[in-house]
């Protein structure tokens, strides 16, 4: 029996399949992830391990070929056009990595912020105020006045964040939302993320091919050919001498059906090819080439 306390976000054996005239495209092939509430993670993958077909599924832009999909209590599989139109206005926020798709051009920054909190309505001094504080918590007030494009891509991506939590979302998504800035502005960016998350206790997800990332949360998950494949997670231990110091430990991730997906590089190493020999010890599983191989480690 699953005994789990319910996720934030919950993909189970998720495919997306593209089919166009004479070809198909398996974009996501049966992936597996669990953020917990209020979790800052990032996905990273190269161009076209299926990012942002994920992050298309998560925001209800686009649907699943198979697979359950779970946010915040809603069935991503199960939702109609207006549940998905209500979802993207209140229980998810996102930041795209381009700036149209972030705001309407002709509109202040704060006119852009206000009109994504007028979309669900309520009271309208509560929704000044609102507004109010997501300029304050981004620390924007100096560039609220002025059109996106007025300002720098720093910027620009903190103002995108401001309107992506106006509504107070249950999680924020955002799609490489540092792709086209410098390492400083990228930086700024993340920390904007990060800040947010620890001060509002909204749930993060950035996916990103930008390894940097990875110095800015606690947990990195790599994507590949459409699945995740290990994980980075970051915490701070005192060691012997009592200095306070940051460890980050990889991990594999394992699905539901007991697969593992080993690191190429070491797979290579040891010739490991198609079979390998399982060992069973009584607190771990080791994994050998077919053929043993002359080494002390070896029993
Ligand atoms: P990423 O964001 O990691 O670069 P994508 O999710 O955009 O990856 O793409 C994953 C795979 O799906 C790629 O092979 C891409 O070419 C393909 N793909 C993405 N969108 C479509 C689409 N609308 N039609 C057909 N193939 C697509
Ligand atoms: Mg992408």
């Amino acid at each position: 029996m699953n005994t789990q306390p319910p996720a934030l976000i919950e993909c189970t054996d998720v495919v997306r399949i593209y089919r166009g005239v004479g070809v198909e495209v398996q974009a996501l092939q049966g992936l597996n992830l669990r953020v917990e509430p209020a979790e800052l993670t990032a996905i990273v993958g190269a161009s076209g391990s299926g990012k942002s077909t994920l992050l298309g599924i998560l925001s209800a832009l686009d649907v699943a070929s198979a697979g359950s999909v779970r946010v915040a209590g809603h069935d991503l599989m199960a939702m109609n056009a207006s549940e998905r139109a209500r979802y993207r206005r209140e229980t998810a926020g996102f930041i795209w990595q381009q700036t149209s798709r972030n705001f309407v051009e002709g509109l202040s920054i704060v006119d852009n912020i206000d009109l994504a909190a007028s979309l669900v309505g309520g009271d309208r001094r509560r929704r000044a105020q609102r507004v109010r504080e997501v300029v304050q918590l981004l620390d924007i007030e100096d560039i609220a006045e002025k059109p996106p494009v007025q300002v720098t891509g720093g910027q620009r991506q903190r103002a995108a964040i401001a309107i992506g939590l106006v509504n107070e979302p249950d999680v924020l998504f955002a799609d490489e939302p540092t792709g086209e800035l410098d390492e400083a502005s990228s930086a700024q960016v993340l920390e904007a993320m990060r800040s947010v998350n620890e001060r509002s206790g909204v749930t993060v997800l950035i996916v990103t091919h930008d390894p940097d990332v990875a110095d800015h949360v606690r947990r990195t998950v790599q994507i590949r050919d459409g699945r995740t494949s290990s994980e980075v997670l970051r915490s701070t231990r005192v060691d012997a001498g009592g200095v306070e110091r940051g460890v980050a430990e990889e991990f594999a991730v394992l699905d539901r059906a007991g697969r593992l997906q080993l690191p190429q590089a070491e797979l290579d190493r040891l010739g490991m090819r198609e079979r390998v020999r399982l060992g069973f010890g009584e607190r771990h599983i080791e994994v050998h080439p077919e053929t043993p191989q002359q080494d002390a480690g070896e029993r």
